[in-house]
């Protein structure tokens, strides 16, 4: 079963203590499906400008993404730049130019209208609500949000909140959106508001997984080296979404091993700019690191 993607397509400019990269593929849907598509196709929604070098795309839709719900529209593409000092937990935001984005209509492809696995990644939350109108009866609706929306679009938010069934989001964003500085606190609060299962991620110290009765924790891969965080949310959830909809199983178990999955897409894309390391591993590399994370959490409870 595929899985399909409304976010941003975005070109990035980066500077991290390691390196700068500049106007590389960015935005939250590029994550996102080149993290997806290892594990199942993809159909991705947004918009560029005239001037995005759509060619780039090319290695995307040869694996397996949709692009015919990519609208290229007159104008310039969304574009953000931020910078990572040495907290790579936390980036900050230089510059954010919605372009395209701001006068983007979303208009579904017929065939994309019964997709069962959602994924409304971030972007302007009318933009979330506006695609989720569209579908008819998904199975499974997950989204995205940042400081930037929260700050600007707070009551599309919570409309969108009180109609998705799980939401992602990153430890500061929690806190931010609930106003509790305890994250169990901040899970619960959002609970309380629709979602069944809550996402939150800490980078590099992990991700936790919430629901009304159940508490999972994954930890982040031990890298020895991490080069740009950019995207780690988004191929997280990619991963997460992709594994759920690959193997169409929404149980509490495989939702614990979808957060595996995610956080082992995580770990890849920080260890180069852009969807590089996306595009390069495989999926036994992917097969591989799930392992590594299966040793590094297993141990033997001593009793008595
Ligand atoms: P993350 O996975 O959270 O690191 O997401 C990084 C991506 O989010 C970058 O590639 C940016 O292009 C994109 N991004 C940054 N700000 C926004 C925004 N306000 N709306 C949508 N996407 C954004």
């Amino acid at each position: 079963m595929s899985v399909l993607v409304v976010g941003s397509v975005a070109l990035d400019s980066v500077e991290t203590p390691f390196g700068k990269a500049d106007e590389v593929l960015g935005g939250s849907a590029n994550y996102f499906s080149a993290a997806a598509v290892h594990q199942t196709p993809v159909q991705m929604v947004g918009v560029v400008g005239s001037d995005y070098p759509v060619e780039k795309l090319e290695p995307l839709r040869a694996r397996g993404v949709d692009l015919t719900g990519l609208e290229r529209a007159e104008g310039e593409s969304f574009r953000w730049r931020g910078r990572y000092r040495h907290d790579l937990n936390s980036a900050e935001t230089l510059e954010t130019r919605l372009g395209v984005f701001s006068h983007f209509k979303p208009k579904l492809p017929p065939q994309f209208r019964s997709a069962e696995y959602v994924f409304l990644a971030n972007i302007d939350p009318r933009l979330q609500l506006d695609v989720l109108s569209q579908i008819s009866k998904p199975k499974l609706v997950a989204c995205d949000t940042m400081n930037f929306w929260i700050e600007s679009r707070r009551p599309d938010l919570l409309e969108l909140i009180g109609k998705v069934d799980l939401i992602t989001l990153n430890d500061g964003e929690a806190r931010q959106l609930t106003e509790h500085a305890n994250l169990v606190q901040a899970a619960r609060w959002i609970l309380e508001r629709g979602p069944r299962v809550v996402l939150i991620k800490k980078g590099e110290h992990g991700a936790f997984m919430f629901t009304k009765d159940t508490i999972f924790f994954a930890p982040a891969y031990p890298l020895e080296s991490v080069f740009d965080p950019t995207g780690a949310g988004d191929s997280f959830a990619g991963g997460f979404m992709g594994w759920l909809a690959r193997t169409g199983d929404l149980s509490e178990s495989n939702m614990r091993r979808a957060v595996i999955v995610g956080s082992a897409m995580g770990s890849f894309v920080v260890e180069g700019f852009s969807i590089t390391r996306l595009l390069e591993v495989t999926r036994s590399d992917i097969d591989a690191r799930v392992a590594d994370f299966h040793r590094l959490v297993s141990f033997d409870q001593a009793l008595g």
